[in-house]
């Protein structure tokens, strides 16, 4: 997909979200719209939680704590911000920080998805259990952190009039699933995992390339 239509495609979802009214109870408490930042053609998009107090304020995904320790782990595989994009499954901060609620994240599902299809990254890397289990449900990230899944899903009637397409093939995906980086700051072992599992990011991509 050329990448300005891309950017204009993404442009469309972001408004949708406002004109839909998704999540009115976040969206009347929250300062930002926080719909996702970097390369609309990416070949890895990452996809947190929701936002938090910083990204509120800022309408940017991961710039506290959190996002400064995946721009190291970035760095170490000789990426930017620049060459990924990254979003999260919840677009508006839950007060408090708490988790996202299931209907929330259902909610804003369809707008995910059509991001995705909009983008088309060649690898999708879920940061922490929510994001993971929107993709994987009832795996647990500890027993399958840092392995590829490829996954099929049916294209929702929702997503089909977001992006007014036709809704009727199946989505291919892989998915990465990974530790989230604010949950392994400040454990030792995870933190240790979540930077080896990082690496295998290239030689994922490498491999979905020859394929
Ligand atoms: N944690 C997330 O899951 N997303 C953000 O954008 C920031 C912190």
């Amino acid at each position: 997909m050329e990448r300005k239509l891309t950017k204009e495609k993404l442009d469309i979802i972001r408004q949708q979200i406002v004109d839909n009214k998704v999540c009115t109870n976040l969206a009347d408490q929250a300062t930002n719209l926080v719909f996702g930042t970097g390369s609309p053609d990416a070949d890895i998009i990452f996809i947190g939680e929701a936002p938090g107090k910083n990204e509120d304020l800022s309408g940017e995904p991961f710039i506290g704590a959190a996002g400064k320790f995946l721009d190291e782990m970035l760095q170490s595989i000789k990426l930017e911000r620049k060459d990924i994009y990254i979003t999260n499954i919840v677009k508006y901060r839950p007060p408090n920080n708490r988790d996202p609620l299931p209907e929330e994240k259902q909610e804003f599902l369809p707008y995910l998805h059509a991001q995705l299809e909009v983008i088309q990254p060649k690898v999708i890397v879920t940061l922490g259990r929510h994001s993971t289990n929107c993709f994987l449900p009832g795996l647990q990230i500890s027993k399958i952190h840092g392995q590829p899944k490829w996954i099929k899903v049916k294209r929702s009637s929702k997503m089909a009039e977001i992006l007014e397409s036709d809704g009727s093939e199946m989505m291919q995906w892989v998915i990465l699933p990974l530790y989230h980086p604010a949950a392994a700051l400040y454990n030792g072992g995870m933190r240790r995992t979540l930077i080896d599992d990082f690496q295998k990011i290239p030689e994922i991509i490498n491999q979905i390339e020859t394929n």
